[in-house]
């Protein structure tokens, strides 16, 4: 089982048969049905999510997931579908690691898209994620470090510890393990 830490990014992938044993469904409201595989996150990361999505509503905010783990199959369906060049190579999606969680609300129709960071709801999840182990993994101005575009709505569990350092001192996962 790879730690929570661990880096996946276009030249770190993981294997193809690679599938966390401690997937579970996230008790947060989902934009997809109860029993989709996209409402599944590992239990640590569950937890943590849930802790998150209760604060946000504690704040009168309405976070909404949107996608969870990914297998390495549906990756593949989805990269050979898509010509955009936008979408990671199967092995090379962290939601597969069933620690990353795309995340929207009502204000932009639930969709994945660069608006949502001026949402209130987007702006909440850049603030408060790292405090229950998130970090928006691929931030703006970062886009050649991580090898992918800015993702606001695109948030990955690495505890509560590394989360914290991160977003303190700026750094994306990558940089991490360049120090
Ligand atoms: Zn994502």
């Amino acid at each position: 089982m790879p730690s929570y830490t661990r880096l996946v990014n276009k030249s770190h992938p993981l294997d193809p048969d690679y599938i966390p044993c401690d997937l579970t469904e996230a008790q947060i409201p989902f934009q997809a049905a109860p029993g989709d595989p996209k409402r599944l996150l590992r239990a640590r990361a569950a937890q943590a999510a849930q802790e998150l999505f209760q604060r946000a509503r504690h704040m009168r905010l309405q976070l909404s997931g949107v996608s969870g783990y990914r297998s390495y199959k549906r990756q593949e369906e989805i990269y050979r579908q898509s010509d955009s060049g936008l979408v990671a190579p199967p092995g090379c999606s962290e939601h597969q690691t069933g620690l990353a969680l795309d995340v929207s609300c009502a204000a932009v129709n639930y969709e994945l898209e660069e608006s949502f960071a001026l949402t209130r709801e987007g702006k909440f999840l850049a603030d408060y994620g790292p405090m229950y182990g998130f970090i928006l993994r691929y931030p703006k101005g970062k886009e050649k470090i991580t090898g992918y575009a800015w993702e606001p709505w695109h948030i990955r569990y690495v505890t509560k510890t590394l989360s914290l350092y991160l977003s303190l001192i700026n750094l994306t996962l990558e940089e991490y393990y360049q120090l």
